[in-house]
C-alpha cells in the first residue's frame, strides 16, 4: 500500500509517500535512524504489519522539517531515501 503523509498549501504540495509493502520485509528500518528530524516511526498498520510512517505531529509541517535536507542549491540525495535500500520512500517536492 502507498501511504501518503503531508499537505498542500498555497506554496505547493508536500507529501512523503511510503510503499509499506516494502517495509514488511525490511529488517534494518534505516529510515528511523537516518532522518535528522526524527520524522519516521514504526507502527502496526491495519493489517497487523509493522511498517514505517511519518509521526502524526509532523505531517502538517513537512516543508519546514525537511528544509535542511533540501537546500535551494547543491542538493544532495535525501538521507531517508538513501537509507531506505528497499526504495519505499519518495517525496513530492
Ligand atoms: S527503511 Fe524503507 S522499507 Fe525499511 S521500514 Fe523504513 S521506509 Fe520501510
Ligand atoms: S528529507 Fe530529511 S528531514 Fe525530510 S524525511 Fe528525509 S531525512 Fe527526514
Amino acid at each position: 500500500m502507498k501511504a501518503n503523509y503531508g499537505y498542500m498549501d498555497g506554496s505547493g504540495e508536500f507529501f512523503i509517500t511510503i510503499n509499506t509493502d516494502l517495509c514488511i520485509e525490511c529488517t534494518h528500518r534505516g529510515c528511523v535512524g537516518a532522518c535528522p528530524a526524527g520524522l519516521f516511526e514504526i507502527i502496526v498498520d491495519d493489517y497487523d504489519d509493522e511498517v514505517a510512517a511519518i509521526k502524526e505531529d509532523e505531517r502538517k509541517k513537512l516543508k519546514y522539517d525537511c528544509s535542511p535536507c533540501k537546500p535551494v542549491s547543491d542538493r544532495q540525495p535525501l538521507p531517508c531515501v538513501v537509507a531506505c535500500t528497499p526504495g519505499a520512500i519518495s517525496h513530492s517536492w
